[in-house]
């Protein structure tokens, strides 16, 4: 199945984007505290209209949301 208007939307969202009303979260966040200044985390989402896979995380040096195209 192809990646939704929703999802296609998200990948372009900020670190301050929310989740679009489709995506739930999967297992709990990833904290990261070794980087400094600050420590940074991650959390899985999937759409339940089109089963993509997102991260979501607050590191400066990586994409916001990043999509796992299957
Ligand atoms: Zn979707």
């Amino acid at each position: 199945m192809g990646t939704c208007d929703l999802c296609e939307e998200q990948v372009k969202k900020t670190r301050n984007g929310k989740p679009h009303e489709c995506l739930t979260k999967i297992d709990e966040p990833r904290i990261f505290k070794g980087k400094k200044p600050r420590g940074f985390e991650e959390q899985d989402y999937l759409c339940l209209t089109c089963d993509s896979k997102f991260t979501q995380s607050t590191d400066k040096n990586d994409l916001a949301w990043t999509l796992w195209r299957g």
